[in-house]
């Protein structure tokens, strides 16, 4: 049942080993740790980090500032790992669609994602989202 999950999932997985690829070509490093591929540091990993990214999670692969910061976010990221499981090679044109619809309907297209509050509902400790100012 395993190896039909991971194959559900590779559609996904494939674009995140793309983006490894990329990032480790730019000096990140990889490791094994909780079932999937966590690529961290190096250039890329900096150039994200000023535009807001902490990490993110394509299938099985989740790519991170630091070592540290994906420790700290592994909660929040494992949830999109399940999400990408549930969802196979819809995952990423859904994520997408549902933060567009937010955003369409005045909502904030990352904040408002139900992918993205399902994961900040499962991680109580670090990933919650910041407090907004109502407009
Ligand atoms: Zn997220």
């Amino acid at each position: 049942m395993r190896f039909l999950i991971l194959l559900w999932a590779l559609p996904t997985t494939l674009v995140g080993l793309l983006a490894a690829v990329l990032w480790l070509s730019f000096g990140a490093r990889l490791r094994v740790a909780h079932g999937v591929l966590e690529v961290h540091g190096g250039k890329l990993a900096l150039w994200f980090m000023r535009r807001g990214f902490a990490a993110i999670a394509l299938g099985h692969v989740i790519m991170g500032f630091s070592a540290s910061r994906l420790e700290q976010l592994r909660p929040h990221e494992h949830v999109h790992v399940r999400q990408a499981e549930r969802w196979g090679i819809l995952f990423i044109p859904a994520y997408l669609l549902a933060g567009l619809w937010q955003k369409l309907r005045g909502r904030h297209m990352y904040y408002d994602n139900p992918f993205e509050l399902e994961a900040f509902a499962a991680d109580v400790t670090t990933a919650k989202p910041p407090v907004r100012k109502q407009v």
